[in-house]
């Protein structure tokens, strides 16, 4: 998704840079922005509440999971020569999207929260996406 989505549902937004800003975090009472969003490159939502909420608890606070924070396609741009299978670059973008996708739900877990149903297959589809990645480059 583009920030745009949670944007839509934060309060008092600011921007602050490009693809930057601040809002009210929605996990807790918050009267002065507390919460920074960030937007990536590749469409992936980053967000930091300053007094310590977890990803987790600042998207369902405002009805969406955290699958909602990933691009449903990564895109990448980088064109392939001739005979190219793989463009190194794009292949570690892609390993480190979904590998940041996986920390992210691990995380979540680890401070005790219940992945959703969605959630639970996004987390699913980036251990696929990388084991597939590793039969990939063992042909
Ligand atoms: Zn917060």
């Amino acid at each position: 998704m583009s920030a745009d989505k949670l944007l839509a549902r934060l309060d008092k937004v600011k921007q602050n840079g490009t693809d930057r800003w601040l809002a009210c975090c929605p996990a807790h009472v918050d009267r002065s922005p507390s919460l920074t969003i960030k937007q990536t490159d590749d469409g992936t939502v980053l967000v930091k509440c300053w007094s310590g909420c977890g990803a987790a608890d600042i998207v369902q606070a405002v009805g969406l999971s955290l699958k909602d924070l990933f691009p449903d396609r990564p895109h990448f741009r980088t064109p392939m020569r001739p005979g190219e299978r793989w463009v190194p670059r794009d292949v570690i973008a892609a390993l480190a999207h979904e590998l940041l996708t996986s920390v992210m739900y691990c995380s979540a877990m680890a401070a005790g929260k219940q992945l959703t149903q969605d959630d639970s297959e996004r987390l699913t589809l980036a251990a696929s996406r990388l084991y597939a990645a590793w039969l990939e480059v063992s042909k």
